[in-house]
């Protein structure tokens, strides 16, 4: 979505989507995102700076880390950004802006495309090591079964192995 700056008197509420097919083309990717991307934002502007906060919301699968089975999830990604003109980047230092946690980025003229700071955003915010669920067992090191869907007869030795190496040491 475009916005233009002119338009703004000093707040403003940005709604809108993007389609999941815009981020096809990530590299790499561990992801892959299923549903369109929601935004609502608040723009306000400061002069020439202008903040974008608020929430965009998605929905993805992903492989999970643990048991390698695809899962889906949705993302909340909390946006709180700062634009500044291209041509003011030098001249503003990040200390005097305070708040650290916060993304910069510059535009340029007075129509700002938001399209490539979610684009920006959501990546920066996907999971990095997604898992199915806080209590995924995993795969049995030795059959290979999801042992969150079956429970296998294997027992695993070398930990056994190890546990009596180290109760003998102990000893
Ligand atoms: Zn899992
Ligand atoms: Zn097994």
């Amino acid at each position: 979505m475009v916005i233009r700056l002119s338009e703004i008197e000093d707040t403003f509420v940005v709604k809108g989507s993007m389609e999941a097919s815009q981020f096809m083309d990530v590299e790499n990717r561990e992801f892959h995102i299923i549903t369109p991307v929601n935004y609502v934002l608040t723009a306000r502007k400061f002069d020439n700076l202008v903040t974008l906060t608020g929430r965009v919301t998605l929905e993805a699968s992903f492989t999970c880390g643990i048991c390698l089975e695809e899962f889906s999830q949705s993302v909340d990604v909390d946006m709180d950004i700062r634009l500044t003109p291209k041509a003011e980047i030098p001249q503003v230092p990040e200390l005097e802006l305070g708040d650290e946690d916060m993304d910069v980025y510059c535009y340029d003229g007075d129509e700002i495309d938001l399209d490539p700071f979610i684009y920006e955003e959501v990546l920066l915010n996907m999971p990095l090591r997604p898992i199915c669920k806080d209590d995924c067992q995993g795969l049995c090191a030795i059959c290979g079964k999801n042992k969150n869907l079956e429970i296998c007869d294997c027992h695993d030795t070398s930990r056994t192995l190890l546990g009596e190496k180290l109760k003998s040491f102990l000893d």
